[in-house]
């Protein structure tokens, strides 16, 4: 596939990883067509994609986990050629909270999208998988081959949605990389697209309490059996994430039906340690305590890099320093 032919339908584009691919994508010259229903972001995103690249952006609204009419008329008009789907309502808690939604959401989300590439014969698809598909039981790092178990709603939709694609691209109507992503932080270099602050992850926690929004950091659970007693976890810049995608497009010409590839740096780094190098780092101070373990939880979590590296010759480029400075950039003004 030549990049000049790429039409790339992106699902999930209003949110912080599908609007930073989007606007990614477009910088690097591909046609992008977005979808997103805005359940989990807001207008913000697409109007800046729109105001930077007005000429090779359109946008739809659209709830993909329902709206088949809507998906099947945007391939019918612009007929893309690769799928990123990201679209997907993404929190643990949440999920443990609202199975139902989670689990219709983003699985029938997955099967609309199989189910359009196959009337309309796209044939390639990138799908936003999780390291939360990985049972905590595996000795880490863990590898693609790793045993997967569900420890949320979440990570259930995501093994389900893996399993649909897999099963597409086996009976030889698709080609499918699985990205296992772990755990972004960050945003795009360019600074443009952000994380909503009030998506619940660690980063924006720290952000929080950095910003005097929230008094003190709640950390969950310090009793673990990790280094320092907080889970562990391999944080990856986005931007690094970006181009793990964009380096894996060579794979299309290579495989003959899916490959999935974990996308981390290798690195195993404590709650603590992320705290500590944004402090050091950033000059900041942040108000923190503990609590109890938060349920679904995994304790430790992080990747052997070999196979990507191998496939793709992608390894993460940005170190923790880098990351931690980078998070708190677009809020240090
Ligand atoms: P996000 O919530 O910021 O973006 C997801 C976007 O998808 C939102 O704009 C939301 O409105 C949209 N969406 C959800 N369901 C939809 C539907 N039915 N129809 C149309 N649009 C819908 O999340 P994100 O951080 O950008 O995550 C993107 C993908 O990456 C998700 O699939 C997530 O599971 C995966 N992922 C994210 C992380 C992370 O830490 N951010 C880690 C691993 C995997």
């Amino acid at each position: 596939m030549n990049k000049e032919d790429l039409k790339v339908l992106v699902t999930g584009c209003a949110g912080f990883l599908g609007g930073s691919m989007s606007y990614e994508l477009l910088k690097n010259n591909f046609k992008v067509i977005g979808v997103d229903n805005f359940i989990n972001s807001d207008r913000k995103n697409i109007s800046l994609i729109e105001n930077t690249y007005k000429d090779k952006f359109n946008f739809f609204e659209a709830d993909i986990s329902k709206n088949n009419e809507a998906l099947n008329s945007i391939f019918s008009e612009f007929k893309p050629n690769l799928i990123m789907h990201f679209a997907a309502l993404k929190s643990v808690p949440e999920s443990i909270k609202k199975p139902k939604l989670y689990l219709d959401n983003n699985i029938e989300g997955t099967k609309n999208i199989l189910h359009s590439m196959h009337k309309f014969e796209c044939k390639n698809i990138i799908y936003s998988s999780s390291a939360a598909v990985y049972s905590d039981e595996n000795i880490q790092p863990v590898n693609e081959n790793s045993f997967l178990m569900a420890k949320s709603p979440y990570a259930e939709s995501k093994i389900q949605s893996e399993r649909e694609i897999i099963n597409a691209a086996s009976s030889n109507k698709i080609k499918a990389i699985i990205l296992r992503y772990f755990n972004p932080i960050c945003s795009h270099k360019d600074n443009v697209i952000h994380d909503n602050l009030n998506n619940g992850s660690l980063m924006n926690e720290i952000i929080k309490t950095a910003l005097g929004i929230n008094k003190q950091l709640l950390i969950n659970g310090n009793d673990y059996e990790t280094k320092d007693g907080t889970c562990e976890r391999d944080f990856i810049h986005v931007q690094d994430l970006l181009n793990a995608h964009i380096e894996s497009l060579c794979l299309f010409k290579k495989i003959n039906d899916f490959i999935i590839l974990n996308v981390g740096t290798g690195s195993s780094i404590s709650i603590l340690e992320l705290i500590n190098a944004f402090e050091y780092f950033n000059k900041i101070n942040i108000n923190y305590s503990f609590s109890k373990k938060r349920d679904g939880d995994i304790i430790k979590s992080f990747t052997d890099t070999n196979k990507i590296y191998k496939h793709i010759n992608w390894s993460a480029k940005y170190k923790l320093e880098e990351m931690v400075k980078d998070s708190w950039l677009p809020f240090s003004k």
